[in-house]
């Protein structure tokens, strides 16, 4: 084994999986892992298009392996996902989120988006322990948005209908996530109970460059005002790309432009120095 420069885990949250190749993941080294606390989440802040006022933040999982170094979740969350062992992992991304949402009570204006797997669809209990962990915490369901991506919720569409219905009951929100990267029948988008529509990145991060992409964004908003949604436009690179939001009217931005994700101890710095 090579030794490795030490640094701090996520300062910058550089897109860097392993510089020396992914170990091997099973089942144990997430069982692992998981015992051992290598999971930790990043926070990446959504802003109004209107103010740039900061609306809230989006919590993304890393793993810090002892070997591998930071291990991005792209490499993992499949693995977990056919490996059975998401429920887990979920678990803990919901601890450590919460638990810092409610140390951020003085800021309760403060939204947080947690990011859910495919797999959470089959889980019937998921809405009611939520709810209770929402309230051990004192973290109001209303300040939290469950994240779903399209493909996900059209796979199964009657096991989404159930569990969105079920987490809006308790005061959730929900976004559908990934926007115009899956096969979505207007019918059954309608359907579902989602407060919040998410632009895919792939679009918004060549909208300075890509008069098709402007296009398809645009549409995505109107499309996602009329059925009553917000519209949350992700991936935005460049202040070009946030002035044409501004334009088209989007509600919400997330993007490297603005800040990329970053641990807890950087957030209330980089708040204060916005309104500085
Ligand atoms: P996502 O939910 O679509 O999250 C957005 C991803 O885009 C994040 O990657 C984020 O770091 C990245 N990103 C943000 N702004 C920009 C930008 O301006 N440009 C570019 N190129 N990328 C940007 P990340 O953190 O690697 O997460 C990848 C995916 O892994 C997420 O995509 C989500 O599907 C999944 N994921 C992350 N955290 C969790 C989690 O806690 N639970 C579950 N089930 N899935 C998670
Ligand atoms: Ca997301
Ligand atoms: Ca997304
Ligand atoms: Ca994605």
């Amino acid at each position: 084994q090579v030794s490795r420069m030490p640094q701090h885990p996520m300062d910058g949250d550089q897109d860097v999986a392993s510089p020396f190749g992914l170990p091997d993941i099973t089942e144990q080294a997430l069982l692992e892992a998981i015992e051992q606390d290598q999971f930790t989440m990043v926070y990446q802040p959504k802003i109004a298009c209107r103010d740039n006022s900061v609306v809230g933040f989006e919590a993304l999982v890393r793993w810090q392996h002892p070997e591998g170094g930071l291990i991005r979740p792209d490499h993992f969350i499949p693995l977990a996902e056919s490996l059975d062992m998401i429920d887990p992992l979920t678990d803990v991304v919901i601890e450590q989120s919460l638990g810092w949402v409610a140390t951020m009570q003085y800021l309760p204006s403060l939204s947080l988006a947690i990011n859910l797997s495919a797999k959470t669809l089959v889980n019937h209990e998921f809405a009611d322990r939520l709810a209770a962990r929402c309230l051990e915490k004192s973290v109001k369901p209303g300040r939290i948005t469950l994240e779903m991506t399209e493909t996900a919720a059209m796979e199964d569409s009657v096991m989404a209908l159930e569990l969105l219905t079920r987490l809006r009951m308790k005061g959730f929100h929900v976004a559908i996530d990934d926007f115009g990267t899956g096969y979505s029948s207007m019918v059954q988008l309608a359907r579902l109970p989602f407060s919040e529509l998410k632009v895919d990145k792939s679009f918004v991060m060549t909208a300075a460059s890509s008069e098709e992409a402007r296009t398809i964004i645009h549409s995505t908003v109107e499309l996602g005002h009329s059925l009553g949604l917000d519209v949350v436009a992700e991936g935005v690179e460049d202040g070009n790309a946030l002035a044409f939001l501004k334009t088209i009217g989007c509600d919400y931005a997330q993007g490297y432009y603005i800040a990329r994700p970053m641990p807890t101890h950087h957030v209330t710095g980089w708040l204060n120095a916005r309104q500085a």
